[in-house]
Order: C-alpha cells, then structure tokens, then sequence
C-alpha cells in the first residue's frame, strides 16, 4: 500500500460533509491506467468518502505507475 503521510496530515481535521464524521486515515484503491493501486488516504469511517488529491491525481500515481515498471 502506497502511503503518503504529508497528505494525510493536510487533511487531519477534514469532516465529510455528508456525515459530519472526522475523516481517518485508511485503505482505499484507486484505478490508474487499467491498474488497481492500494492507497491510504482520508476516509470517512461511515459512508466511506475518501479525498483524493489533485497532486496524487494528476502526480503521486504516476510515480507509482513508473515504480511498478521498474520492477
Ligand atoms: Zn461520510
């Protein structure tokens, strides 16, 4: 699982605006380019919202993508 812990900590704090529940730090899977990465990100513990990033959007995962192909 990818964890990028500058982004959780930007977050702390965060409610989801749909259930006023303070958003945790947990698993979520993003799908990049027909791939399916484990991601920890900010979840709501409730309906299970998640933020994604427009950095990690548009950057982290690209990394992710070029490590995997280094392999
Ligand atoms: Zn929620």
């Amino acid at each position: 699982m990818q964890h990028f812990p500058e982004i959780i900590a930007r977050y702390e704090g965060w409610v989801c605006q749909k259930c006023n529940e303070p958003l945790v730090p947990g698993k979520t899977q993003l799908a990049y380019l027909g791939s399916v990465f484990d991601v920890e990100l900010p979840v709501c513990p409730k309906c299970g919202m998640f933020i994604v990033p427009e950095e990690l959007a548009m950057g982290k995962i690209l990394e992710v993508e070029q490590v995997l192909e280094d392999k």
